[in-house]
């Protein structure tokens, strides 16, 4: 399988702050692949540079076979990016920016753009500024997709969404990758990743700290143990079987006991510093 994205060695530097050091990062045709981090851990750095948004210092980005730098506007056809904040004229109705956006690519994509909004549920004959900010982002996803790209670069996408639409956004997501789409996904929504992404490259501080198939992310035996027994309160990382677990658990006088998922703020503890767990 090609790489759709190649990204070798990227270095960007805000003055003297950091926003990417030194990251090196493939995502094959046909991936949904996850990018996860904090705020401020240098997702939207990554996407700007991937997009020719931003001058980097050192790196190289390919994006469909191509250069990012130097065929940067050939790249923008091909993609369809949605940013993490729905910005539009306030005054325009949602459907002239649905088509000012097919325009500005010189398609008629009116079919495309026609099942997107009835999927989303959106109400075209609106103005932006009578729309909240679910259904502005309603609008950034069918500009996004509503001329079937072969690359999907999202930047946030789902907050705002109601549950439902998440879900619809997803599906959309789905059916265009079983097409010959890639997906590249940036969120701080870990569950998010672990539904629907094949692999997913986690990022801190500017660092490319882990990159793997979703499974072997998730699949850790890290348990968040809310547990309040004997009147006691207990919150804690464990890693092991459950069942051993639940056989510790077995003799107190429990009130109360939560066995969650860990948070993507308790994947880094685990991933990186182990502490806290029992
Ligand atoms: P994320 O998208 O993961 O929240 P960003 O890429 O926005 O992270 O930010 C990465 C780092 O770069 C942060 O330390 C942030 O403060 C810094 N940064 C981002 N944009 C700018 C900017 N325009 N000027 C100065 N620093 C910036």
């Amino acid at each position: 399988m090609t790489d759709v994205i190649r990204i070798d060695n990227l270095t960007k530097t805000y003055g003297k702050k950091r926003g990417v050091t030194d990251l090196s990062l493939a995502v094959k045709e046909g991936e949904i692949f996850g990018f996860i981090g904090p705020n401020g851990a240098g997702k939207s750095t990554t996407i700007r540079s991937m997009l020719g948004f931003l001058n980097f210092e050192k790196g190289k980005i390919e994006i469909l076979g191509k250069d990012s730098v130097k065929e940067h506007t050939s790249i923008l056809k091909e993609v369809g990016y949605m940013p993490s904040e729905a910005l539009f004229y306030p005054a325009m109705k949602v459907s002239e920016v649905i088509k000012f956006a097919a325009d500005a690519r010189g398609l008629d994509c009116r079919e495309e753009a026609a099942m997107l909004c009835e999927r989303l549920n959106l109400d075209t004959g609106k103005r932006i500024k009578e729309l909240s900010l679910g259904n502005r982002k309603k609008v950034s996803i069918v500009c996004a997709m509503q001329h079937k790209p072969k690359l999907f670069i999202f930047d946030e996408p789902s907050s705002g969404l109601d549950p439902l639409m998440q879900n619809t956004f997803f599906e959309l997501i789905k059916e265009y990758v079983a097409k010959g789409a890639t997906c590249f996904l940036s969120t701080h929504v870990l569950s998010e990743v672990s539904r629907y992404c094949d692999r997913a490259a986690i990022m801190r501080e500017g660092r490319l700290i882990k990159v793997d198939k979703v499974d072997n992310l998730t699949e850790s035996t890290t348990k968040r143990v809310k547990v309040t027994a004997d009147g006691a309160h207990e919150d804690y990382l464990y890693n092991g079987d459950v069942n051993e677990l639940i056989k510790k658990l077995a003799g107190k006088n429990l009130q109360n006991l939560y066995i969650e998922e860990p948070s993507l703020e308790d994947m880094f503890m685990h991933f990186y510093e182990g502490k806290e767990e029992k």
